[in-house]
């Protein structure tokens, strides 16, 4: 029987994969990466490690294929970039390393990353995202500017098929979001890159969450894989209080989100809606009401996301209005509270929305709007992720 028509018997464990390594180095020091390498990772702030890098960095050095699943904001972006990096040759100019997300800014931010840890080694890392331009990004690749490749499934299959993207050096291959990249609207894609790969590319996925139908689908291309957990008592989401409001009926959301407006400012916010008209319509509905937002959805064209979201990761905007696109990964550390203005309508990527505050152990506030119909979907949440959603209290403009 699937989740979905098994509502009463969920369990978290259903959404769990089970450990079978155990092995924790958590110095950074003692994993014997190169010392240009350490250089960048303690230049760009990191102490220590955090606990997804100080049990999976080591086996993917290693070459083992390696499914990682740790809570959102933990560190996981950092932990394949580490080891990419320490197993890059840098004398060779060709991809030796592919990673994929399922969105362009996640990608970008993704490649901004291992740039950054990367910064003493003299290494090349292209992010290969549609919505560019395809000339400029093939001319990348054949400027051998690209050792890493960071990008997006449809363009980097037409990089590969047009053989700018030579895959014959390539070793290392990952999937952010992995279930989110395996489900439905991806998976189709993701085999025929894979079958463009190496025979023996190593293949790591991560995510915070990994049902267990997309655990079914990796053991068809991995080998023998190393299940890595990081459980959520050892850092969890604890850090972000969720709470609801009853908003009774769809009309009254946006006069309880102008109320909430003055504490949503605070610091940067991120308010989900499930559509991208719904976006549109309530951005429309704020800025006739003056209350200054900017919102984010994929129909927008590529020139205009960036700008967007270099406003808001500047904090030059601080309110951003937008859909699932952004559930994931996207890391901003200065959001410390996620609206759900809709109850996403599936319940991995609650979690991941509300990940999206409270970054790396800061704290953080979700809010959601519940609805007369929604209440059963929230009830359902809090079951699914053993948790509870209170009421939002009055002084909750204390606790962001
Ligand atoms: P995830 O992919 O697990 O959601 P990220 O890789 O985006 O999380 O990391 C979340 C935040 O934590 C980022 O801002 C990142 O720079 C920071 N971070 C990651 N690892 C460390 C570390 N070892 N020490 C300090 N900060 C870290």
């Amino acid at each position: 029987m699937s989740k979905e028509e098994a509502p009463n018997d969920l369990q978290i464990a259903d959404g769990e994969i089970e450990s079978n390594w155990d092995t924790v180095t958590d110095n950074f020091d003692n994993m014997e990466l190169k010392p240009e390498l350490l250089r960048g990772i303690y230049a760009y702030g990191f102490e220590r490690p955090s606990a997804i890098q100080s049990r999976a960095i080591l086996p993917v050095i290693k070459g083992h294929d390696v499914i990682a699943q740790a809570q959102s904001g933990t560190g996981k972006t950092a932990t394949y970039s580490i080891a990419i990096l320490q197993r890059i040759d840098a004398a060779n100019k060709n991809v030796q390393a592919l990673i994929l997300a399922p969105t362009r800014e996640l990608a970008q931010q993704i490649q901004k990353v291992v740039m950054a840890l990367g910064d003493y080694m003299n290494i090349s890392c292209h992010a290969c995202i549609g919505g560019t331009n395809v000339r400029e990004d093939m001319s990348k690749f054949q400027a051998g500017g690209a050792q890493v490749v960071v990008g997006t499934p449809g363009r980097v299959y037409d990089m590969i098929n047009r053989r700018a993207f030579r895959t014959d050096d390539l070793k290392m291959f990952c999937l952010d979001e992995a279930d989110e990249m395996l489900s439905r609207g991806f998976k189709d894609q993701m085999y025929e890159i894979f079958q463009l790969l190496p025979q023996d590319t190593q293949v790591n996925l991560l995510s915070a969450t990994m049902p267990t139908d997309v655990l079914e689908v990796t053991k068809k291309f991995m080998r023998d894989p190393i299940r890595i957990l990081v459980k959520r008592d050892e850092l969890t989401l604890e850090g972000i209080k969720q709470f609801y409001i009853n908003v009774d009926k769809e009309e009254w959301k946006l006069d309880t989100l102008c109320d909430l407006y003055e504490t949503v400012t605070i610091t940067q916010a991120v308010i989900f809606c499930n559509t991208r008209r719904k976006v549109d319509w309530l951005t429309e509905k704020m800025h006739a009401r003056e209350f200054t937002v900017s919102a984010m959805h994929s129909e927008m064209d590529q020139a205009q996301r960036e700008v967007i979201m270099k406003e808001f990761r500047s904090g030059s905007s601080r309110v951003l209005i937008t859909t699932d696109l952004l559930a994931r990964g996207i890391d901003v550390q200065q959001v410390s509270l996620v609206i759900n203005y809709d109850l996403p309508s599936n319940r991995e990527n609650y979690i991941h929305r509300i990940g999206r505050g409270g970054r790396f152990g800061r704290k953080g506030v979700a809010i959601n709007f519940v609805t007369q119909e929604d209440t059963r979907m929230l009830r359902d949440i809090e079951q699914f992720y053993s948790t509870e959603v209170q009421e939002m209290p009055h002084d909750v403009a204390d606790l962001i």
